[in-house]
């Protein structure tokens, strides 16, 4: 098959070498793509947010099957465009996008199906939402409805907090713009993240392993927090009643749910949970895999992630062969440019890659550019060292020996990446 992998990140970089090491795949192509996708394939310019410009590509370049890796090409309809067109592509339709692209759509959406989330209201209106704060005082999260690439929440532990974060959206600066128009109120949930991953055809699903990520910029969940400095998988939390608990009482549900609304959902459902003492509940829905928890689950996929995309796109994963379980444990550290998340310098030579590569380490590119024939850093989170092993502790030896080989000026890295984890694994 021909395949086109859109996105130019850590996340579909590691599509990409997952889908490169399918029989199936006979050649790929990335775009726009990155250095670490060069590698795989021929990398082609294409301007994400256009579902229009990433159709015509598919068509000029004969390919057999797309895979989306950013959520604003789902949110803006390029499946719908593809498939106007007769062209296949595997992620969820507008519709259904809208499950991450309008938290007022999802929280609504999961009001009406009965799907354990935490309790909200939504408003547009500024004074109404300030006399909504005053009867519920802090802990309290205010989000804006829309796309806010990862800073549209807002976990407020004082009401000044809260009313400020109501006042930025809301009232005249309109910090989110658009986005923020429409402001989600929720109650706070105390508990553990995790991370699902469902493979959806529309009908039926295949559950990659549960991850859990560490958006904190510094050791022992420090400092401001980040796109995510490291992941594993599976997560410990996630016991196997929890997951019998997700997959009845939430993606289910939202598979029927979404049938129900018209937009079956085919491609990957990202569930976010938080496992409270009353169970676990949603806190976001996004419609594509997550980053950096996606350099993590496909790499311990025991089977052919391509197949599985392929069959999902057709409808046909009521019948699939799914691997029972994954091939041990997988862990990411991710290498940052000093002074991330703020302001930070571009341009500093990396060196060692090569080197993590051949320790067994997968080397993964999210912030890197060629510049005069070097490789250089262009962005704050510039690589994921990703370990595969039998157990947590051996991925993560691994991720960190290979963080050891591979060098920049200012390069920083969390080294408490999977200890929750571990403490976990050891009860
Ligand atoms: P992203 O896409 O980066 O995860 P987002 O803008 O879509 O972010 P959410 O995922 O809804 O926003 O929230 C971001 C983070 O805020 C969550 O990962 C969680 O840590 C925290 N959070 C969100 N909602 C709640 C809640 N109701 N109770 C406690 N914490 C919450």
């Amino acid at each position: 098959m021909n395949i086109l992998v859109i996105g130019s990140g850590g996340r579909e970089n590691a599509i990409a070498l997952a889908v490169k090491k399918s029989p199936l795949c006979t050649n790929l192509i990335s775009a726009p793509g990155n250095p670490g996708m060069e590698r795989l394939g021929k990398c082609i310019p294409v301007d994400v947010s256009n579902p229009n410009a990433i159709a015509d590509l598919a068509e000029k370049e004969k390919i057999d099957l797309t895979i989306v890796g950013p959520e604003v090409p789902l949110v803006n309809g390029v499946i719908d465009e593809f498939r106007k067109r007769g062209l296949r592509a595997f992620g969820p339709v507008k519709g259904a996008a809208a499950l991450e692209g309008s938290k007022a759509f999802s929280k609504n959406f999961m009001k009406k199906y009965g799907i354990p989330t935490a309790a909200y209201e939504t408003f547009t209106d500024l004074n109404a939402a300030l006399e909504f704060l005053k009867a519920h005082p802090a802990p309290i999260v205010v989000k804006a409805s829309g796309l806010a690439a990862g800073k549209g929440a807002v976990v407020c532990m004082t009401d000044a907090e809260a009313i400020a974060a109501v006042e930025e959206m809301l009232g005249d600066k309109a910090v989110f713009g658009e986005s923020g128009k429409t402001v989600v109120i929720e109650e706070f949930m105390e508990g553990e993240e995790a991370s699902l991953f469902a493979v959806c055809d529309g009908k039926d699903y295949v559950l990659l392993s549960s991850a859990q990520d560490h958006k904190r910029v510094f050791d022992g969940d420090k400092g401001p927090n980040t796109g995510g400095m490291g992941a594993y998988t599976p997560a410990p939390v996630v016991t196997d009643e929890i997951l019998a608990t997700v997959k009845s009482q939430i993606i289910e549900p939202t598979l029927r749910g979404m049938i129900a609304e018209g937009s079956p959902y085919t491609g990957v459902l990202y569930v976010g949970i938080m496992v409270t003492k009353n169970g676990p509940k949603v806190v976001e829905y996004n419609c594509r895999l997550g980053d950096p928890e996606c350099q993590v689950v496909l790499p311990a996929y025991d089977g052919d992630v391509l197949a599985l995309f392929d069959a999902a796109e057709k409808g046909e994963l009521k019948n699939f062969n799914a691997p029972k379980a994954p091939k041990g444990s997988a862990a990411i550290v991710v290498i940052a440019s000093e002074g991330y998340p703020g302001a930070y310098q571009k341009g500093k030579e990396i060196s060692g890659i090569e080197d993590a590569e051949a320790i067994g380490a997968m080397v993964v590119h999210a912030g890197t550019k060629m510049q005069n024939g070097k490789l250089v850093t262009a962005g704050g989170r510039v690589l994921g060292v990703v370990g595969v092993g039998k157990d947590l502790q051996a991925a993560l030896d691994k991720a960190y020996e290979g963080c050891a080989k591979i060098h920049f000026d200012g390069a920083f890295f969390r080294k408490d990446i999977g200890q929750k984890g571990l403490a976990k694994c050891k009860k």
